[in-house]
């Protein structure tokens, strides 16, 4: 029995006032412990967020870090900096990332290593963009965004990684995954772990679908056999859409 998760990540987008206004909202209106939550701020604010949010079974998320544990790196942040605001996981690998900030699967691979070694979980992601999907390659390249991104990875430490399948289509775009189409994708992400890895950690680890949920596709979505919850954008900046989702996936 795997626990569900939902993750907001907030991306660039809030000031601080809005940020506490946010978090008071989410705050009201949050009851369930059988979802794990994670709320990732930009940077500036995780520290404000923690104190708002300890305690209330939300963990703090950061969308980033570097590989690297101190030194002259202007602009970067660090795990033992994200432990020291409280964050107990951090999001790696996302298609921005990729995409705008030319971070490749050996650089991911890195990150993914030093925050493990940290002790910091992960939030891995990945997916394929549309053109691989139209030419069907899509299961390939996420085989070896895997393969590539979580070399070295070892058993014990799929304790903790949450993976995020993100098809780059849908994220940001309203369009979304059908839910055949995650499933698919996910029963093979399962498959793919159970042939690499083993049946246990094939059958322990969450894997999340991002890519567009919305409180209206959300049950739906969190309802197939292997998609474990969602990682959530653009309906992660409304309270209310927010704590729909979370919802959903109880
Ligand atoms: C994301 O940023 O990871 C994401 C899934 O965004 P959205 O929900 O806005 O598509």
């Amino acid at each position: 029995m795997r626990t569900p998760v939902v993750a907001a990540n907030w991306k660039m987008n809030k000031d601080l006032t809005e940020a506490k206004s946010l978090v008071s909202e989410l705050l009201a209106g949050y009851q369930d412990a059988a979802t794990e939550v994670y709320i990732a701020p930009p940077f500036v604010f995780l520290n404000e967020v923690n104190q708002h949010i300890k305690g209330s079974g939300m963990q703090l998320a950061a969308q980033n870090m570097n590989a690297v544990e101190s030194g002259a790196h202007t602009g970067e942040i660090s795990s033992s900096m994200l432990k020291s605001v409280g964050a107990s996981t951090v999001i790696l690998g996302h298609s921005e990332r990729r995409d705008s900030y030319g971070e490749t699967d050996a650089h991911i691979n890195e990150k993914v290593k030093a925050a493990l070694a940290a002790g910091i979980q992960v939030i891995f992601c990945f997916g394929e963009q549309l053109a691989e999907r139209k030419s069907n390659t899509h299961f390939e390249v996420v085989q070896s965004q895997l393969a590539s991104g979580l070399a070295g990875v070892t058993t014990e430490d799929y304790k903790h990684i949450i993976l995020a399948y993100e098809p780059v289509w849908a994220i940001g775009t309203g369009e979304t995954a059908s839910p055949e189409q995650a499933q698919e994708m996910h029963a093979f992400i399962r498959e793919y772990l159970r042939s690499e890895v083993g049946a246990d950690v094939a059958d322990q680890t969450r894997i999340l679908y991002g890519g567009s949920v919305k409180p209206g596709n959300a049950a739906d979505l969190f309802s197939r056999p292997d998609i474990d919850g969602g990682l959530i954008g653009g309906a992660s900046l409304q309270a209310a859409d927010f704590l729909a989702i979370v919802n959903a996936a109880s």
